[in-house]
């Protein structure tokens, strides 16, 4: 299959199109949009993906190991795990599978870019600017549709990084919380919603950090062989009542919260 140069009179229009839905798959705004976002979307035969440039290099990552299958360094073995995967994946021979991949049976194009959007832009068609006009309206029209997954994977990538140790169970539970947090906001109000979801994100990193802190400093005490209170209500013990997961499953419980004045 042939690839084509993307014409010069349509790079913008395409540029432009590119990065706004790169906008709008990282609502967060956490990256950059000119990379891309990595998001599948694929849902009721529409074929919807977007994936920044690759340069992992793993033989078996289809946007960096794509072109090597062609190669000899692979065996017949592995040719035979490999191909079903990087078919999958749109992949093409010479370039790799593509960055953006739309095809919903009207319209249809896989564009491949080096690096930030724009750059090297290859296309596996000849577009016209008519052809982007419609590209445009059938992919913010399936956008549209699957708010609620970008939503949900936008959160699920800012909670990626918090660590929640023995309890990372909960992390789904949060996901939940702050989607619904963010959905419960009329759309006009959505933006400042997620801007107070970041916060409280990054107050949860922060938090957990402190607890990752609080459970080292506690495993070199019983290191040291210095005895620590095994009284859950004493501070001191830092293995488990300081800990943020602790904190949260009893919050998550209804279980009174560290700190709080129970009567003993
Ligand atoms: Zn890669």
């Amino acid at each position: 299959m042939a690839v084509f140069i993307v014409q010069d009179e349509i790079q913008d229009d395409l540029s432009q199109l590119l990065l706004e839905i790169s906008k709008r798959l990282q609502p967060f705004g956490s990256e950059p949009p000119v990379y891309g976002a990595n998001a599948a979307l694929d849902s009721d035969g529409i074929i919807f993906r977007m994936q920044k440039y690759c340069w992992c290099e793993a033989m078996d990552c289809p946007w960096c190991g794509g072109e090597l299958i062609t190669q000899n360094g692979y065996s017949n073995h592995e040719i035979l795990r490999l191909e079903p995967i990087f078919e999958a994946s749109g992949r093409i021979d010479g370039e790799g599978a593509p960055n953006f991949w739309f095809d919903d049976g009207e319209a249809s194009i896989k564009i491949w870019w080096y690096k930030y959007i724009g750059r090297g832009f290859l296309s596996d068609r000849l577009m016209t600017a008519p052809d982007i006009a419609h590209l445009r309206k059938a992919v913010l029209a399936a956008l549209a549709d699957r708010d609620t997954e970008v939503l949900r994977n936008a959160v699920r990538s800012e909670l990626s990084y918090t660590d929640l140790g023995d309890s990372s169970s909960l992390l789904p539970v949060l996901q939940d919380a702050f989607l619904a947090l963010i959905q419960s906001a009329p759309k006009a109000d959505q933006e400042n919603k997620i801007s107070e979801v970041s916060v409280a994100i990054q107050e949860l990193q922060r938090q957990s950090n402190m607890a990752h802190q609080a459970q080292l400093a506690g495993e070199a005490l019983d290191k040291a062989g210095i005895a620590r209170s095994a009284n859950p209500e004493d501070p001191e013990d830092l293995q488990f009542e300081l800990t943020l997961t602790t904190r949260l499953e009893h919050l998550v419980d209804g279980n009174e919260r560290l700190g709080s004045d129970t009567p003993s």
